[in-house]
């Protein structure tokens, strides 16, 4: 049978070792009839010896169990407090008590002594000054805030938050944009991190700090103690995706070695975005075509720089690296048809309009270019829709052959569409990556 009162006010206590809420129900229910009454006693106890075992999970206050003498039902009770919700009756969502738990974690003895271990390793820093737990950071428009510990470090205001395993979303976020707004910098710190085993809260903060963790735990004191310098256990994401799955790099740090970015909010050792592969590949890609751009475009074969051929080799090098199936020789005016008709301007040719690149590839004698005419088309269609090379048509050279075009797309080989260049396509015009992909299963032809 159960012990627990029918009608309890306080669902929900926190336990302040562990700093995990419990609902009261749960934690009745687990107990026998003499366990609660002896758990009566523990819990006074507490209270007494200014160590409580339990606190609401809203407000933070002690709580103590009340048996119903009757009935024999226990319920917990803490002392009348305006702000408890609890205690006003209010029926809070589920959302409302997580945001207010906030509060009730606070009061954890694994949360205080995380907070004496930051400070303790803080203090033999002489590059942090004013030093102080729990006191209130006012912003410019009256705001203010309550730090765990907050502290000067080079002229900048650092703003440490604890983690708590029931820090939410919304106070995440809202702390973040009052630092942000008083030019200081919110550093959160965890007090033990598995990478196998993320919570969401840890995965909010994270994946906002460009994949970093930091932790505090008795060896980084003990280096900032050796070294007179604050260290943290910094853990990093080496590539972007779910933590799971990535690699992770781990290390005590000095904080000196921490790029701060008071912008982002962001402090980290090891720079994700910059060295992530994904990120790697898009700025190669910006930066390839815009070379491209520079160095082909309105120039005739003979105006193109010297190095252009060894330079391009170079990038194809490169690509290769990244994992791209690149035939061996590369004709790199496959890029130029395609880069001319994303742009809307021939790149790669000494050519004034769109349309003449379309006459060249379907006329020349040369056939190396003719089994991209299909998705040069469809490339055109996808960009700038399937009238343009029409629009362009003032001669009407291109109407007059529109028939015979379709007709070659369908039964000449030399237009049936070569897969050799689909990896690189994709990599340098991502958006082309469906249609190669149509062509390679349908039987299509250009519109
Ligand atoms: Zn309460």
């Amino acid at each position: 049978m159960s012990f627990c009162a029918d009608t309890i006010t306080i669902k929900e206590v926190m336990n302040c070792h562990s700093g995990l809420p419990v609902k009261t129900q749960d934690l009745i229910d687990s107990l026998t009839y003499d366990e609660l009454i002896q758990f009566r006693s523990s819990l006074k106890r507490g209270i007494v010896n200014k160590a409580p075992l339990y606190v609401c999970s809203i407000c933070g206050s002690h709580v103590y169990l009340n048996c119903r003498k009757e009935e024999r039902k226990f319920h917990f009770a803490h002392k009348k407090h305006a702000n408890c919700p609890y205690d006003n009756g209010h029926n809070l969502t589920d959302r409302q008590i997580l945001a207010m738990q906030y509060n009730g974690a606070k009061e954890s003895l694994a949360h205080k002594n995380m907070k004496e271990l930051l400070i303790d390793a803080l203090s033999n820093d002489a590059s942090f000054g004013n030093i102080e737990s729990e006191i209130v950071v006012k912003g410019f428009d009256g705001e203010w805030r309550k730090p765990d510990v907050k502290a000067k470090y080079c002229d900048k205001l650092i703003a440490f938050e604890i983690q708590l395993s029931t820090t939410f979303l919304s106070v995440i976020v809202e702390r973040r944009e009052f630092y942000l707004k008083n030019n200081a910098l919110i550093f959160w710190i965890f007090n033990d991190f598995d990478p196998k085993n993320t919570k969401m809260t840890q995965e909010d903060i994270f994946y906002n700090n460009n994949g970093n963790v930091f932790i505090i735990d008795n060896k980084t004191v003990e280096k900032s103690k050796e070294k007179q310098a604050f260290h943290v256990r910094c853990m990093w994401m080496k590539n972007k995706g779910e933590p799971q799955k990535v690699e992770w790099g781990a290390s005590i740090v000095a904080f000196t070695d921490l790029t701060l970015d008071l912008k982002k909010q962001r402090a980290f050792y090891f720079d994700l975005e910059s060295n992530d592969i994904s990120t790697k590949k898009e700025r190669a890609r910006h930066e390839f075509l815009e070379w491209y751009e520079k160095e082909t475009r309105g120039k005739s074969g003979y105006e193109i720089s010297e190095n252009f051929g060894v330079e391009f080799r170079e990038w194809i090098a490169k690509f290769r690296e990244y994992g791209i199936d690149i035939p061996q020789k590369v004709d790199d005016r496959i890029i130029g048809i395609l880069l001319s008709a994303k742009k809307g301007y021939p790149i790669g040719f000494d050519f004034k309009k769109i349309i003449e690149i379309a006459h060249l590839i379907f006329n020349a004698k040369n056939s190396i270019l003719k089994p991209y005419l299909g998705i040069f088309g469809w490339a055109i269609n996808h960009y700038h829709g399937k009238d343009y090379l029409i629009n362009q048509d003032e001669s009407g050279k291109w109407r007059q052959k529109l028939n015979n075009i379709r007709e070659s797309l369908k039964n000449n080989k030399d237009f049936s569409h070569n897969k050799q260049y689909d990896e690189l396509i994709t990599f340098l015009f991502p958006e082309l990556a469906g249609i190669l992909e149509k062509m390679n299963t349908l039987n299509t032809d250009i519109k």
